[in-house]
């Protein structure tokens, strides 16, 4: 029987890294935190996070400052939108709207230069994209250089 891969997949906040013996992933959660989960877990659903899922609905709080493990998608999200000048054109194509801010490495860092403005288009275009790049461990290639520059 062929050993099929998680890696490269993507479980709720997980997204699943290099293999290790027993089963056993090393998975990046949405948050920055790394964590090691089994093929099974992963499978059925049991394990959605690092662990900081259970913790976020405590951070209600908007004037809490950056907790670092305990910050997960959204209060992320809001760092970045907080900090990042809205461009007057999706930074992709450079001719529409810009109407979501995207994350370029998937490993939603919390670092404005991994992150950008697209039109829906260019969103789901490089979505799409992303999943095949995610799954070969390349997300890197295949984004305009120019587009990696610091906007800091
Ligand atoms: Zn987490
Ligand atoms: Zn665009």
């Amino acid at each position: 029987m062929r050993k099929i891969s998680l890696t490269g997949k993507r479980f709720a906040n997980l997204l699943v890294g290099n293999e290790l013996q027993d089963g056993k992933y090393e998975c990046s959660c949405d948050c920055g935190n790394t964590t090691i989960v089994h093929k099974h877990n992963l499978r059925n659903g049991n394990t959605k996070s690092c662990g900081c899922l259970r913790s976020v609905s405590k951070i209600g709080n908007k004037n809490a400052s950056w907790k670092g493990k305990q910050v997960g998608y959204n209060a992320l999200h809001e760092w970045i939108r907080n900090r990042y000048e809205k461009p007057e054109f999706c930074e992709h194509c450079e001719t529409q709207p810009p109407r979501d801010l995207a994350n370029k490495s998937q490993k939603y860092l919390r670092d404005l230069s991994d992150w950008w403005y697209l039109c829906r288009k260019c969103h789901m275009d490089l979505d799409g994209r992303n999943d095949q790049l995610r799954a070969s461990n390349h997300s890197r290639i295949g984004i305009p250089i120019k587009l990696w520059k610091r906007r800091v």
